[in-house]
């Protein structure tokens, strides 16, 4: 009888108990028979004890560590959280230490999640935490002799290249979104391709289309952010461009058409990411609070308060702070005689003297001085003379890139429009 425990023994505890199904103890039930305990080994067992072979192995005890995974609900923090889950006062001051080298609290929002490892004495062994906005990067900090050690991680990105054609119905914005595809990829083609050469309010009629091939980034599956947009086409009644990543003369990736010319501009054609255009350039205007004719020498972009606005060129800052009925205000110099105003701010991110580069930011959208409401009004004045923002770039050219360059870019160009013909290529919205 006592064997028959033993094997019984042996045999649930190498199996977990919801996997050790009953036949599998049933079947061990003829062992029990006379014949096969007749030998009985216990007294030969009793004749050769096993030798000695050192201090007997520690027992299983309870487990080492233990583990808590959370995720961050609104006005949380890793402190606030942590301390729920009755991680020690002491241990989250050296968390705090260690964290505090690669990481800031204020980059902390909701739904970011972590996992922390403890030991049996509550001293922390390790903690991951992962940003929901960049699952990609999470920070870890782990003990290294006796020392919690933080560090921001990179994990690999997976890189999908996609295909998309759209046609526009109402606008560019709505037609991608309608395809299954986020802000971000307007946000890429409307601020970063075409933002000195195409505008957005002005230039699309129903029926434009546009296609792209660019990249999307997963991680474990789950898609992360968008890559680069590696080809642009937009096929509009009023414009077409298509746009080819390839890098410039200094190395620099950039966007150049089919006949290898920049699309880049002096002047990008607005300052901020927003779409709407409030009051337009018009030199007879009623004023609404002045309750007469004044000029309005700008555009107004009606955009929520704390929207980034950016430079439109490359300049120095030659204003910066309050100025009257504008506000606070930021003009930036820049070659050929140009100026360029950016009024109502709510902060200004830049100081008299500085350079900036085209698209820099240097400060957020408000209301502050003669304003209604939150906006940014823009002005580009050239030689004395206010001139209108929209038609800063017309006519204007882009550079071409250097001649020796231009055949392996029109291979490179062929290869990618060739992809975008290839049969497997995802295709939504209308207008066929
Ligand atoms: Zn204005």
């Amino acid at each position: 009888m006592a064997l028959r425990l033993e094997i019984l023994s042996q045999r649930s505890a190498a199996m977990p108990a919801s996997s050790a199904p009953g036949p599998t103890l049933v079947s061990f039930a003829p062992t029990d028979s006379g014949a096969t305990r007749a030998p009985a080994p216990a007294p030969i067992a009793e004749a050769t004890p096993p030798p000695f072979v050192g201090p007997l192995p520690p027992p299983p005890a309870k487990p080492a560590t233990w583990t808590v995974t959370d995720t961050l609900r609104r006005g949380d923090s890793i402190y606030l959280s942590l301390k729920k889950h009755k991680v020690p006062e002491r241990q989250l001051a050296l968390l705090d230490l260690a964290l505090r080298k690669v990481f800031k609290p204020a980059q902390v929002r909701p739904d970011d999640y972590y996992a922390i490892t403890l030991d049996t004495n509550d001293v922390i062994q390790h903690f991951l935490y992962t940003p929901t906005a960049r699952p990609d990067q999470p920070v870890e900090v782990a003990l290294r002799d006796s020392l919690l050690v933080g560090r921001r991680l990179t994990l690999p990105l997976e890189r999908r290249t996609q295909i998309l054609t759209v046609a526009i119905e109402d606008n560019l914005s709505n037609a991608i979104s309608q395809a299954g595809e986020g802000d971000a990829l307007s946000a890429l083609l409307f601020d970063r391709i075409y933002s000195a050469v195409i505008d957005f309010q002005l230039d699309p009629r129903r029926g434009d289309r546009l296609s792209a091939v660019y990249e999307k980034l997963y991680l474990d599956g789950r898609f992360v952010r968008y890559g680069h947009v590696l080809l642009a086409n937009y096929e509009g009644q009023q414009v077409k461009k298509i746009g080819i990543r390839y890098p410039d003369g200094e190395g620099v990736e950039s966007y150049f058409d089919g006949k290898g010319e920049s699309l880049g501009r002096m002047f990008l054609l607005k300052p901020l990411t927003i779409n709407r255009i409030t009051s337009r350039f018009n030199r007879k205007r009623f004023h609404p609070i002045l309750k007469k004719r004044v000029p309005h020498l700008g555009t107004d972009y009606g955009a929520p308060t704390g929207t980034p606005v950016w430079t439109t060129a490359r300049g120095k800052i030659t204003y910066a702070g309050r100025k009257g009925s504008y506000g606070k205000m930021v003009e930036v110099t820049h070659q050929n005689g140009y100026r360029t105003r950016y009024a109502h701010l709510s902060k200004i991110y830049v100081r008299n003297g500085q350079r900036v580069q085209q698209q820099e930011r240097i400060g957020a959208v408000g209301a502050t001085g003669r304003a209604t409401g939150p906006h940014l009004h823009y002005e580009i004045i050239q030689n004395g003379r206010h001139i209108n923002p929209q038609s800063i770039n017309r006519g204007a050219t882009g550079q071409p890139l250097a001649k020796d360059r231009l055949p392996a870019f029109v291979q490179h160009r062929d290869k990618l429009l060739q992809l975008l013909a290839s049969p497997q290529r995802l295709t939504a919205g209308s207008g066929d």
